[in-house]
């Protein structure tokens, strides 16, 4: 069978490394969407230090000319079209609503929501064509309950499971899943950085007793991403220790 080929986006931040991590092990052929070169390129030396050989390309997934840049590029760098993509950009501008500016609200649906389209309409019609395809979509707890301070945020991930339902519908007779999967509190640097008493209390709040493992993100990815999860349409993977049930 040929090598799958998955594009990240965000691959080189918290979450998204640990994805590009899990697809690699399942024997995939990754290439890890980035904004920060910099820091992209730092990733990639540590990535071959520890014996990973990941491909790395720039994107700003906000913009739909640089998606169909990046994807044409992804392609000929990963010699052939992408198989798998998880849209796992994202940021936060928070605030509460009577305070939220337009820009606030404006870049956060862009980079979380606006940025689905932008990088999954360039290689939907190559999975269409192809027979296969995988499309992943990294939404939050809180666009399934609704966060206090983050209405742009939970907007944005609300709207990609009905983009998730939709897509999946126009996918599903030509090999072509859509998922989403929606992590609550996950334990990466940036979480990590938050002051300690602030910690224990999220902690308190989460039945498991803990925050996830980015591994723990990166694990249901790649059991999305395989052939064998054919089956598995439209659906929404809830990641949070039990902090929401429905
Ligand atoms: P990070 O900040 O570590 O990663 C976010 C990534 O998004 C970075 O790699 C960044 O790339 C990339 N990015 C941001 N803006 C753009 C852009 N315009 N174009 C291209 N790439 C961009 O956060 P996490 O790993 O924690 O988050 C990953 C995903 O998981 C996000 O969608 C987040 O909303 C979601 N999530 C996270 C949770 C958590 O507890 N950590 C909980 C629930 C959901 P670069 O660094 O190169 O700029």
């Amino acid at each position: 069978m040929t090598q799958r080929i998955a594009l990240v986006t965000g691959g080189t931040g918290g979450i998204g490394s640990a994805i590009c991590e899990a697809l690699a092990d399942a024997g995939m052929k990754v290439i890890a969407g980035y904004s920060n070169e910099e820091k992209a390129i730092a990733w990639q030396q540590d990535q071959k230090a520890a014996g990973k050989d990941f491909l790395i390309q720039h994107v700003d997934v906000t913009s739909l000319e640089s998606c169909e840049q990046a994807v044409a590029e992804a392609k000929e760098k990963a010699g052939g079209a992408i198989d798998v993509l998880v849209n796992n950009a994202g940021i936060t501008r928070d605030g509460v609503f009577k305070k939220m500016s337009w820009d606030q609200w404006h870049a956060v649906i862009n980079t979380n929501l606006d940025s689905a389209f932008n990088m999954t309409r360039p290689v939907f019609e190559d999975m269409l064509n192809s027979g296969f395809g995988r499309v992943i979509n990294i939404s939050s707890v809180n666009g399934e309950k609704g966060q206090f301070g983050q209405s742009n945020y939970s907007a944005a991930k609300a709207g990609l499971h009905g983009f998730t339902k939709a897509l999946a519908q126009e996918g599903a007779r030509k090999g072509v899943t859509v998922n989403t999967i929606s992590p609550g509190y996950i334990l990466t640097p940036m979480v990590a950085k938050i002051d300690q008493a602030i910690q224990d209390k999220i902690t308190a709040g989460i039945p498991v007793g803990r925050m996830g493992a980015p591994s723990e993100i990166g694990r249901a990815v790649a059991f999305l991403a395989a052939d064998e999860a054919g089956y598995i349409t439209g659906s929404n993977l809830s990641i949070n220790g039990g902090q929401h049930m429905f």
